[in-house]
């Protein structure tokens, strides 16, 4: 068995946002330090509660090894990274990183991803890899319109994707084009009755664990609520969708957190995408667990039992930098959001406000997720904009 890693080891944070951020807290309280390498951006919104912010491209091998000597185990809180060269530098100094990179280059490619669930024996919307117009002009014929075409690699929050009612070949040009060349997965639109995840993690000794499900609504393609239990799911298919999302981790052979997210139609279940790393959808958990997402994250890669994960009823919502107005004149009302003293608002730290962006989230716990949602959207309308 592996030796656990004690507190005062550095974890590795591969990614400057938010998830890290959050991440970086909860290890700070279990007394590790942290080191975030960003991508290249400076002060952000991880770096800036971490001991050590790395602003440095993910292909700069010297600044990698410089991060890679930092660490003692290093996790993602961001997957559209290519791996090889990261993963070689921390195997050549002997640091442990979990998830590991085959589990990373699974989650941020499409077709990889579909593959792996399928080899899982996790069900997955009908689909079809292409990378001309003359392919997916034949992948529409087959799979019969509307369908979704997303980029296959570094397409998130609905970026990368286009729904096709119908293509010719010069249409398909132009799709093509539009998402730069790259491969793309075709796939039938799902007529879900809902979308849900399952925030699962696996430890180094292969203890698994959950918290509950969460029911899932997406604005544009964004995440805009989340509620747990969920309120129009079957308690049947609530059960399926655990399995699914423990065996996936299992055949990954995952150690960390990973988020599944699924369809459900009816009593069926379809998973649409997995993210090797603590997920929007799961911050609730801060609030509704005794352990939460983050806790699980930094206890799962460093070796430590994953604790209780069970959720007392919650909700949250996502504030986007569209509550701040045109050109960020009106800032939100934050006293007026706290007025109800159930509300827990979270601030990611971002400077620069952008529609679409996202700032912060409020979670409220209560005896039921409808009563904590109402109260939650109620929070949010009070700030002055949204909805
Ligand atoms: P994704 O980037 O794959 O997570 O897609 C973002 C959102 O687009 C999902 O949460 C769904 O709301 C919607 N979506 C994506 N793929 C499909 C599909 N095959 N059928 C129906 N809706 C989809």
């Amino acid at each position: 068995m592996e030796r656990s890693l004690a507190p005062g080891a550095t974890i590795g944070i591969v990614g400057g946002g938010q998830l890290g951020r959050m991440l970086s807290f909860e290890a700070h309280r279990l007394g590790y330090r942290t080191a975030v390498l960003t991508g290249g951006a400076k002060d952000t919104p991880g770096g800036r509660v971490a001991e050590v912010e790395v602003a440095a491209g993910y292909d700069d091998d010297l600044a990698l090894q410089r991060f890679v000597d930092l660490c003692d185990v290093i996790t993602w809180e961001f997957e559209n990274v290519e791996v090889g060269l990261l993963e070689e530098l921390a195997t050549l100094s002997g640091v442990p990183v979990r998830p590991s990179g085959r589990v990373i280059a699974a989650a941020q490619d499409r077709g990889r991803e579909r593959r792996a669930l399928m080899a899982a024996g996790a069900p997955v919307a009908a689909f079809r890899e292409v990378s001309t117009a003359t392919e997916l002009v034949r992948a529409v014929e087959e799979l019969g319109p509307p369908v979704i075409a997303k980029r296959a690699r570094f397409g998130y929050d609905g970026r990368g994707q286009v729904r096709l009612t119908a293509v010719d070949e010069s249409t398909a040009r132009q799709v093509v084009g539009s998402l730069d060349g790259e491969r793309m997965v075709v796939e039938e639109v799902v007529p879900f009755d809902a979308e849900i995840s399952v925030i699962v993690a696996r430890g180094i000794d292969g203890e698994v664990a959950h918290h509950g499900v969460m029911e899932n609504v997406h604005v544009n393609r964004i995440l805009d609520t989340t509620v747990t239990p969920p309120v129009s799911v079957a308690p049947g298919v609530t059960a399926a969708a655990l399995e699914l999302a423990t065996a996936i981790a299992r055949h990954l052979d995952l150690v960390g957190v990973l988020c599944v997210e699924m369809f459900v139609t009816g009593e069926d279940l379809v998973v649409n995408e997995i993210a090797p790393r603590p997920h929007n959808s799961g911050h609730c958990t801060i609030e509704a667990a005794p352990t939460s997402q983050f806790a699980r994250q930094l206890r799962a890669i460093c070796g430590l039992p994953l604790g209780d994960g069970a959720c007392r009823p919650a909700a949250m919502v996502q504030l986007l930098g569209d509550l701040w107005g045109r050109g960020s004149a009106r800032p939100p009302d934050w006293s007026a959001a706290l007025a109800d003293p159930g509300v827990h608002l979270h601030l990611y730290g971002k400077e620069e406000v952008r529609p679409g962006r996202k700032m912060g989230h409020i979670t409220c716990t209560d005896n039921s997720p409808e009563r904590a949602l109402e109260r939650a959207l109620a929070a949010r309308r009070r700030l002055g904009r949204g909805s």
